[in-house]
């Protein structure tokens, strides 16, 4: 012990030339070059690092290897204590926070998608306060309190589009920022791959040089502990440094499962923001913006129908439009009433009309034509009675696409044929008889089906 104690400088050495046999070289270089011995206190080494990172890097992977070559070489008292170097620290403080991190700042490519902007997001009541703060974030990165914004909620509501319009926006505002998007499997990937070839500190060179840090979907570091712990690391030299970090993710931070819970507690140090499927006024809003987009003049009942189907999910609103296009274009026919229903029924799996029920058919029929309920689904064959059951058969089957059978067992317990038959005469009847056609139109508009 004294003999380390003599030259606290020559014994290190001889820890760092045992560590060399261990270690990658790049790893000493990078990790080991800078640190000082500068005494020998308590059975340990002092040892200066340069910075806060330094030390939480070395620690988290070289701890055990240092502690084995202490041993080998000395007694098993010996230890060590790291401390971060305190004039380099009063010059992190005084320097421009963007110096901090590793030069040469070399602009980089981006893959921000420049459809994806705040001006063509639609606002609600589901999105308004995520939209507000992501735009306060493009205009002031890395400078208030929304450090990180994480956007989170269910799948096709907007995170991605938010994300990328803060990208945009930030970069409209000032051309020289470097903004790293990527997603958190690409995240993971780009890890993986540079420890496999040796590149680690490539790797964090690279993702601590950004002036704002996108990450897609971070729910991806479910599990993957080493991810996690490079996303740490990054996550704290950013942050540190003022630069902003956006993030999406299905669940709110506090509910995610399968992150450390050093990384949750940063996410809930910012500001954490919901998406929530659009309500009906919204889905219209959003549908006539992409079909406009699109070039595509839709009437406001097709808008209106597909808004009633498709409730959860912008992306599948949109995938509506698109669909609607294509096929239109393909089989070179306009965009009418069965090529909407079809594809509709598509899109959410056949079960147009599933809030409408039979019941309700019957009920509106009755309304309209002024024949009683119970007779519409009774035996009568008196022929108003017998009209007002073949419209009613007629739009289940249209609408709600009910089995014959079906069909058949309400209405009073007639067969398929019968059915059959109704289907066929009330289908005739509305192309020729303008009470007839005037009578579906009216109890489908009813049923919220006016388009057809
Ligand atoms: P998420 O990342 O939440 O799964 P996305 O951001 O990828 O969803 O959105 C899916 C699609 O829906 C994108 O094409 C996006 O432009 C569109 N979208 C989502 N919300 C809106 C909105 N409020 N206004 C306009 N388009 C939207
Ligand atoms: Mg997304």
């Amino acid at each position: 012990m004294d003999k380390i104690k003599n030259n606290v400088s020559a014994a290190w050495k001889s820890v760092c030339a045992d560590l060399e046999k261990k270690l990658p070289k790049h790893a000493m270089h990078a990790w080991f070059d800078p640190i000082v011995a500068v005494g020998f206190r308590d059975k340990s080494f002092i040892l200066e690092v340069p910075n806060q990172f330094s030390l939480e890097w070395i620690e988290s992977h070289y701890k055990d290897e240092i502690m084995l070559s202490i041993k080998a070489l000395f007694n098993n008292d010996v230890e060590y204590q790291f401390f971060v170097t305190k004039t380099k620290k009063v010059d992190i403080k005084k320097r421009n926070s963007s110096e901090l991190l590793i030069r040469p700042r070399v602009k980089r490519f981006n893959n921000l998608n420049d459809k994806y902007t705040f001006d063509n997001f639609i606002v609600g009541g589901n999105n308004e306060f995520a939209k507000t703060a992501s735009e306060s974030v493009s205009n002031n990165p890395g400078q208030h309190n929304f450090n990180p914004l994480i956007i989170y909620g269910g799948v096709g509501l907007g995170k991605t589009h938010l994300m990328h319009a803060i990208g945009n926006n930030s970069l409209k505002k000032n051309p020289d920022l470097n903004i790293l998007n990527i997603t958190s499997e690409q995240f993971t990937l780009d890890f993986v791959n540079s420890l496999r070839k040796n590149r680690t500190i490539e790797f964090a060179q690279n993702y601590r040089s950004s002036d704002i840090l996108l990450i897609d979907d971070i729910q991806f570091f479910r599990g993957k502990e080493q991810t996690q712990e490079q996303f740490f690391h990054t996550f704290n030299v950013l942050h540190q440094g003022g630069k902003q970090i956006v993030l999406t993710a299905d669940k709110f931070p506090g509910e995610m499962k399968g992150l450390q819970s050093r990384l949750l507690s940063r996410f809930q140090s910012g500001l954490s923001v919901d998406v929530q499927p659009p309500n009906f006024e919204v889905r219209v809003a959003i549908l006539l913006e992409k079909a406009d987009q699109n070039g595509l003049e839709l009437d406001y009942s097709i808008i209106e129908f597909i808004a009633r189907h498709i409730k959860n999910n912008v992306r599948e609103l949109e995938g509506t439009i698109i669909r609607l296009l294509a096929k239109s274009s393909l089989l070179n026919i306009e965009i009418n009433s069965q090529l909407v229903t079809e594809v509709v029924k598509e899109r959410i799996g056949g079960k147009i009309g599933n809030e409408i029920s039979i019941e309700n058919i019957v009920k509106k029929v009755s309304e309209i034509s002024s024949v009683n309920e119970d007779d519409i689904v009774g035996k009568s064959r008196k022929m108003e009675i017998a009209e007002a059951r073949q419209v009613s058969m007629f739009l289940c089957r249209d609408i709600m696409g009910v089995s014959l059978n079906n069909i058949g067992m309400f209405f009073g317990g007639r067969d398929h044929t019968t059915v059959m038959h109704a289907l066929k005469t009330i289908n005739k009847k509305q192309s020729t008889d303008d009470r007839m056609k005037r009578m579906i139109v009216s109890v489908r508009k009813e049923l919220g089906f006016s388009f057809l």
